[in-house]
Parts: structure tokens; C-alpha cells; sequence
């Protein structure tokens, strides 16, 4: 396939569009449509550009007076100025450069204090209910409006033990249902209680600025390539005490100031107490100038067209599932509820692989099926019984039987009329 600029709709943000034709089972050729930006997006046309006219240059980071090793150690640093910016941090506060959004919740999880209680709702993402599991940690149940949740949150802090350190963890958008969290009142509940809170914004930041003083949360994750940068890289920033005070996440290179043999023959280390004390090994230098490459496009771009052109595509797909009677939307909080442009929906009588499988086979379109790996989430929005269901995948669910697992579209930037337009035929 040739490399094309794909369609620039959301005013500044043209997409690396690769023109994929593939085959229909009903036969002929269409161009694909992708509508999985949730799973990852588009890279943009300017952060693939910044890429390439950096590529030449690039060097190991923290490595010494050559040329390109102190130019990309200053792009790496300037990358991590510039996260801080667009996230809108305190003085302070730290950048760290992780993996991903998985990656950097695990990194916090590995930081938490002695005796840290941990507070989460049992509708988050894998890669925020999972990590604390070594920790005291409180699954909240599932919230049916903002103010339950908030509530919900409320109780449980007010029952736990006021001296000892607590971390609440939340999603700013769901992955699922594409709604909205009240993050400001659930970090104002958290800091009521002496609690901190952590934000994984994955699927907020690509559609929605985030600002850490605003909605006062202590720390962010999120991902570079749901953020229209590629993959491998993510940031975990805020709050550097606690990242101060943690034994380094990998022990190695960078992370050490210095390290000496004792007299009795063992090794003393000094950690670094900057970020760096995080990011042992050679830092993915690309992945970070990327993800600073796409902060910069998003911020000059500004999110006000890219807000405006989502409701209108989220519109135009909720106004045709609304038009097929077997279609239930899958949503905790109703449909008023402010949301991205992430819809998750079963068809009645339809298996909802099979059914995502169809619209690839027959229409071209990427859709995700499964459970979204928020299995809670998607069985309680369901209604299933969590003893008796399947894996992320394929379950098969006898004819008749309630879905076992969702459809899921989404969308963003670069994503054209047609694809949407097409999608809603095609589920007619
Ligand atoms: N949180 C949310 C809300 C997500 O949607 C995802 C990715 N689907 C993650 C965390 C994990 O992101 P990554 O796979 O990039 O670590």
C-alpha cells in the first residue's frame, strides 16, 4: 500500500492514512476503514514528519559529549518539557517516560508507600484494576450516574483507615462506553479523605486536554499511540515524592548516580531522584520526541474543531444504531451522559464476533469485538452471569442467549464521513 495523507477534518490533524484495498468475501475491493482508534490511532502526518527529519541525528540519551548523543539527550528532555506542558503540570511534578499506559500504572503500583490502601471501580480497564493487586486495594462496584460514583468513592474513603497513605485510581473516558468520569469531584472526594488519586487518561487525552492542576489529579498515565503517535512509548507524570522515595522501577544504567564496591565486597547504588531514576536502560528516545511531537500538533490544532467533528460523527452513529431495533448501546451512565467518540454496542440474535467479523469480511471495516479487556465492566453492562462467560475472544453464545461479549466503534481524527457512513449501512 502506498503511503497517502489521508484527509485532514479536524482542522490541522491530516493523518498518516495508509490506502489499504481489501478484498470482500461478497467480492471486489474496498478501501478499509478503521474504526479501532480506542485499540490505537493513527500516527499524524507531523509527528511521522518530526520523526523523519530527526531520524539522522538520533543518539543514545545521557551518554557523554558526543554531538548527537547531547542532541538527542536535550530533544529527550525538551520532549519531556513539553508532556509537561500539554498535561499542564506543577511545578515540580515529574515526566517519566514509560512503555504505555500499562506500563506506567504498573510503575506507580511498584512506587506505592508501605500499607497504601487502594480504592478503584470495578468498570476500569485491565491495565487500571489489575496492577494493585499486591496492594490493600477496594473494588467499588459499578456507578449508574457520575454523582453514584462520587458517592461510592465518598463511603469507601470515609470507612478506611485516615492515617495511612490511599490511592484512588480512575479512567477519564471509558474504553467500553466512551463516557465521561467526573474526575475533578472524584479527586476533590480522594484529597478530602487524604487520599491521592491517579488519572489514566488512554482514552481522555486523545480527545479532550488534560489539565493536572486543573482537575487536580496527582498523576496521569496515558499512551503514545492512542494519542496519534506510534507505539512503545507512554508517560507517567505528577506528584515526585512518592516516585522519589520508591526503589527504582528497573534496577540498571541511568537510573544510578553511583555505584561502588563496599569493603565487603557487595555493590552500593545512589538512584538518580529525577525521572531518570525510572527509566533504567537507553530510553525510547523516538518514542518520547514522538509523543511530544503529537502534544504539540494537538495543542496548536487545539481540541475545539476535534471535539466539535467527533460529537458529529458520534451522532451519525448513534442516530443509526437508534434505527435498528436489535441494537442495544451499551452505557452505565445513560444516554445524556457527556462521551469520546468510543460506542460500544450487541446486536440482538448475533454473536458479536461473528457480527464484527461480517462487517470486516463483507464491508472492510475494523471494528473491535471481545470483551475490551475491562471484562467487569462489559459483563455488567451485559447483565451475564461472570461465572459462566468466556474469554476475551470469541465466546460462542447458543441462538437465543444473550450476547457474551460487544462490538465496539470508534473514532477521531483523520476518520472520514464515509467510513462512519458506510459503518451505519452496514449495520443496517
Ligand atoms: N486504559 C484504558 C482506558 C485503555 O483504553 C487502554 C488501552 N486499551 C489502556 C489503559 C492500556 O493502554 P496500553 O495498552 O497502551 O498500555
Amino acid at each position: 500500500a502506498d503511503q497517502t495523507v489521508c484527509c485532514d477534518i479536524s482542522g490541522h490533524l491530516p493523518v498518516l492514512g495508509r490506502e489499504v484495498t481489501v478484498p470482500l468475501v461478497t467480492g471486489g475491493e474496498v478501501t478499509y476503514a478503521a474504526l479501532d482508534y480506542a485499540a490505537s490511532a493513527p500516527a499524524l502526518q507531523r509527528v511521522w514528519d518530526d520523526v523523519a527529519a530527526y531520524a539522522p541525528y538520533y543518539g543514545s540519551v545521557h551518554r557523554g559529549a558526543g554531538y548527537l548523543s547531547q542532541l538527542s539527550t536535550d530533544l529527550f528532555e525538551n520532549a519531556r518539557r513539553t508532556v509537561a506542558e500539554f498535561l499542564d503540570c506543577r511545578d515540580g511534578d515529574q515526566v517519566v517516560f514509560t512503555r504505555s499506559t500499562t506500563d506506567s500504572l504498573n510503575l506507580l503500583a511498584a512506587a506505592l508507600p508501605a500499607d497504601c490502601q487502594v480504592f478503584v471501580f470495578e468498570t476500569e480497564h485491565h491495565a487500571s484494576l489489575l496492577p494493585w493487586r499486591d496492594a490493600r486495594v477496594t473494588y467499588l462496584n459499578a456507578p449508574r450516574t457520575p454523582q453514584q460514583a462520587v458517592e461510592t468513592l465518598e463511603r469507601a474513603l470515609a470507612g478506611r483507615d485516615p492515617h495511612g497513605p490511599a490511592l484512588v485510581c480512575v479512567t477519564g473516558a471509558s474504553n467500553v462506553t466512551g463516557e465521561l468520569w467526573p474526575v475533578r469531584e472524584l479527586a476533590a472526594a480522594a484529597h478530602a479523605h487524604g487520599a491521592r488519586i491517579v488519572l489514566d487518561a488512554a482514552q481522555l487525552a486523545p480527545h479532550h486536554p488534560v489539565s493536572v492542576r486543573e482537575l487536580d489529579v496527582d498523576w496521569v498515565a496515558f499512551s503514545g499511540h492512542k494519542l496519534y503517535a506510534p507505539f512503545g512509548s507512554g508517560v507517567l507524570a505528577g506528584r515526585a515524592d512518592w516516585l522519589r522515595a520508591a526503589e527504582p522501577y528497573l534496577a540498571g544504567g541511568g537510573a544510578s548516580r553511583k555505584v561502588t564496591r563496599r569493603t565487603d565486597g557487595g555493590v552500593d547504588v545512589e538512584w538518580h531522584e529525577s525521572a531518570a531514576r525510572h527509566e533504567a536502560g537507553s530510553p525510547n528516545v523516538i518514542g518520547a520526541y514522538s509523543i511530544a511531537s503529537a502534544c504539540k500538533a494537538l495543542t496548536e490544532a487545539g481540541y475545539d474543531n476535534l471535539v466539535a467533528r467527533e460529537q458529529q460523527l458520534i451522532g451519525t452513529v448513534r442516530a443509526g444504531l437508534a434505527e435498528v431495533p436489535e441494537v442495544r448501546v451499551l452505557s452505565l451512565f445513560g444516554d445524556d451522559a457527556p462521551r469520546v467518540g468510543v460506542i460500544s454496542f450487541v446486536v440482538e440474535g448475533w454473536n458479536s464476533s461473528h457480527f464484527a467479523a461480517a462487517l470486516s469480511a463483507e464491508y472492510g471495516i475494523g471494528v473491535r469485538d471481545g470483551l475490551f479487556c475491562a471484562h467487569p465492566l462489559v459483563r455488567t453492562l451485559l447483565g451475564s452471569d461472570p461465572q459462566v462467560q468466556g474469554e476475551c475472544g470469541a465466546p460462542e453464545a447458543a441462538p437465543g442467549e444473550k450476547s457474551l461479549n460487544a462490538i465496539r466503534v470508534s473514532f477521531g481524527a483523520g476518520t472520514p464521513d464515509e467510513h462512519v457512513e458506510r459503518f451505519v449501512r452496514a449495520v443496517k
